[in-house]
């Protein structure tokens, strides 16, 4: 699978690999970038496949009916008609756009009835909320982060709080994933620096599927004197008793000093939110670019919102379904000898390894009529490729083993498996 020629290379070539670099246009990039039209040519572009419709752990592409693994619809809620009756609901009130920021003329008092509901369910004093999580990520660690301060950082963090810390004026410290005893070491060696600490992670890590450990990080943020933020977009309606997240799931409400969280995953809606201290939410709400040069989320996305939040509140079946068919998943894998990589929740990554097996793996799949999503460098490291399942909480037990059917089958067909 190593020779150069094979149509899976298309998709791995490097930048510098497009060909001859010329000065002077700043286009010349754009124009040398060829890479997605040859791997369509080759049919191994595994990217924007335009679904044309959805139904539960199905969806329609190119005419042909696929199960989907690979979506963040946790709980299943995009589908569920209350929610659409929620969207139609207040158009006629509020009109189909904000068209304004928050901060001038684009707040509806459905914005903040949904920051106190929100408020009222993690338990925090106050909530603000985003036009998407990508921007209160941004918005969270780019105003709070000055110039003498420090960000410790889990290396698999979101790409949106990577970004954050790039638009911040800190100083960002990053500490391989989940090892805590590189993170003492950060801390320690900075004792004597000025400035305030921020450690950063994902809750639960979107690649890995890891749940962060919250108690270590907690225990050396009180041991040095840091504050404690998490990104909960993919735990949020999924961890804990009631659903709130990370912080829930390790009785560390109180502990967590920001949260920030997604309406794009378990929520079936578009948006995000951070919430804890009034006094910190209020200093973002006046701070964050990210936050007040764009335009306030529209009615119908909160009004989706909100009634998702009454269901994750009312009705914990959506919760509990999604948790059995993940150990389902992870279980099934497991036992037909793929490796994991220590999944601890609905995303479960499959070690491929070699970045273009990979994509014949994936291709593999998308013919037998499982929709996945490959993870290829610079996502993953060089042959540490994998492909990237999740399950929902509309996922059939069927459906679950016909995904664990096609893995077995191409798996062994590569070689990968007995
Ligand atoms: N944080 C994490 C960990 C995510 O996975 C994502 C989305 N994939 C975001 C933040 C951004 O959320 P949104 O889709 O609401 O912009």
């Amino acid at each position: 699978m190593s020779d150069n020629t094979h149509p899976a290379r298309i998709l791995l070539q490097k930048p510098e690999e497009e060909g001859p670099v010329r000065t002077g246009d700043i286009f010349d990039k754009a124009f040398a970038f060829t890479r997605a039209d040859e791997a369509m040519a080759a049919g191994v572009y595994p990217y924007f496949k335009p679904i044309s419709s959805h139904n539960g752990g199905t969806v329609v592409v190119d005419g042909r009916e696929m199960i989907i693994t690979g979506s963040n619809d946790y709980l299943g809620l995009s589908q569920d008609p209350r929610l659409a009756e929620a969207a139609a609901g207040v158009s006629a009130t509020y009109g189909t756009s904000c068209t304004g920021s928050r901060f001038l003329t684009g707040t509806l008092t459905l914005h903040e009835e949904l920051e106190r509901r929100l408020a009222a369910f993690l338990g925090a004093e106050a909530v603000l909320t985003f036009s998407t999580g990508f921007l209160g990520c941004l918005s969270v660690v780019s105003a709070l982060v000055n110039r003498q301060d420090i960000i410790y950082f889990d290396r698999e963090n979101h790409a949106s709080l990577y970004d954050g810390a790039r638009l911040s004026f800190g100083t960002l410290r990053r500490y391989r994933h989940d090892d805590l005893a590189g993170l003492e070491r950060l801390l320690a060696g900075d004792a004597d620096r000025p400035g305030g600490r921020m450690i950063v992670t994902d809750g639960v890590f979107s690649m890995s599927g890891h749940v962060a450990d919250l108690p270590g990080i907690v225990g050396l943020a009180r041991e040095y004197g840091a504050r404690v933020v998490v990104d909960d977009a993919h735990a949020t309606g999924v961890l804990g008793e009631g659903g709130r997240g990370t912080a829930e799931h390790f009785g560390l409400q109180e502990e967590i000093d920001l949260i920030i969280g997604t309406f794009s995953k378990s929520f079936a809606s578009v948006g995000g939110f951070v919430s804890g201290q009034r006094a910190v939410v209020d200093y973002v709400k006046h701070h964050a670019r990210p936050f007040i040069f764009t335009a306030a989320p529209a009615a119908m996305q909160v009004a989706v919102t909100l009634e998702a939040l009454e269901i994750m509140q009312t009705e914990p079946q959506h919760r509990e379904r999604v948790l059995k068919n993940a150990a389902r998943l992870r279980r099934g894998m497991a036992e037909l000898g793929f490796d994991t990589l220590g999944s601890q929740s609905q995303i479960v990554p499959v070690l491929i390894g070699p970045d273009e097996l990979t994509v014949v793996f994936w291709k593999a799949l998308w013919d037998a009529g499982i929709f996945t999503t490959p993870a290829l460098p610079p996502g993953v490291p060089s042959n540490g490729s994998l492909i990237r399942t999740s399950v929902n909480a509309n996922h059939t037990p069927e459906q679950i083993d016909s995904i664990l059917e096609a893995f077995a089958s191409v798996g062994a067909r590569l070689g990968m498996i007995g």
